[in-house]
């Protein structure tokens, strides 16, 4: 018996084979889930589709831009129609103007402020609240990614770090609020993956080679080791656990000085 047999995984945030999402998607895959993704828009589908081709099984895939309303409840209206349940929802987006990832936070336009939010803490609670009808009465777990940036500085994350100390208490006032449905909402606090999104950090490569100095495992996570934590918190396994934040970093967080 595989851990995500007869269960239904959605999966947003796959835009190529760097994703931190493919990772979470090959790890449900594997364990026997059935896939479902989205992609950002119909330039990024063709990408999308040709690696799903790697999949067991052909998954079941939509564009959906999470700043537009009617496009998550079209995407959630297929999900009802193809499958009537989700088991698994990750939530594996985000994104901020280039310009706010580097200089000085002091400068930070509302405009950017406002984007980073919306895509990457706000969009949680809209597909939470799509997906909920789906999930409510049966053992059902909503996944975000986060990053140490959250709650201690980090050169050049700026903007994005308050986004996700958004996104962590958004995944505990979820929790709170869906847990008498029976839906678990917990985040992942990855460690530094050369992805797109991270190299749009200035001096994100000085970040890597500090995890490999000073962590605990002197080593960098890589896509896998996440995507393995991540089936472990979907999973019925993890059936005790919400509203947390965990860590799949190699330990770098517990380091002081
Ligand atoms: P990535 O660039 O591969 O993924 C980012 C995804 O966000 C893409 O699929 C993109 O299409 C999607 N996205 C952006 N705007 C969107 C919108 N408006 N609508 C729908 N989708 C949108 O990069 P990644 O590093 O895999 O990022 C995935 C998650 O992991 C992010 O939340 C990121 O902050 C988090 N994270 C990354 C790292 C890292 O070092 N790479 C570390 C910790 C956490």
């Amino acid at each position: 018996m595989q851990l995500m047999n007869d269960k239904v995984a959605v999966v947003f945030g796959v835009a190529n084979k760097r994703s931190i999402a493919w990772g979470i998607t090959k790890a449900l895959a594997d364990a026997g889930a059935t896939i479902a993704l989205n992609y950002q828009n119909d330039r990024m589908g063709d990408a999308v589709r040709k690696l799903a081709e790697d999949l067991p099984e052909t998954p079941y895939m939509a564009a959906c831009d999470v700043t537009n309303d009617d496009e998550v409840a079209a995407y959630f209206d297929g999900i009802q129609r193809e499958f009537g349940r989700v088991d698994a929802l990750v939530h594996s987006i985000a994104t901020a103007k280039r310009e706010e990832l580097g200089g000085e936070f002091v400068d930070t336009s509302w405009e950017g402020y406002a984007l980073s939010q919306q895509v990457s803490a706000y969009s949680l609670i809209a597909l939470a609240r799509h997906a909920r009808p789906l999930m409510k009465g049966h053992e059902s777990a909503v996944l975000c990614l986060t990053y140490y940036g959250a709650e201690k500085v980090v050169d050049g994350y700026n903007v994005m770090g308050v986004a996700k100390s958004a996104l962590e208490s958004n995944t505990r006032y979820l929790a709170a609020n869906l847990g008498p449905d029976g839906i678990r909402v917990n985040a992942l606090s990855a460690g530094p993956i050369k992805t797109v999104s991270a190299m749009g950090v200035s001096g994100f490569s000085s970040i890597l080679d500090s995890v490999e100095q000073k962590a605990p495992l002197r080593r960098n996570v890589t896509q896998d080791d996440v995507g393995q934590a991540a089936l472990f918190l979907l999973s019925d396994m993890a059936r005790g656990i919400t509203g947390q934040t965990i860590y799949v970093d190699s330990g770098y967080s517990i380091i002081g000085v």
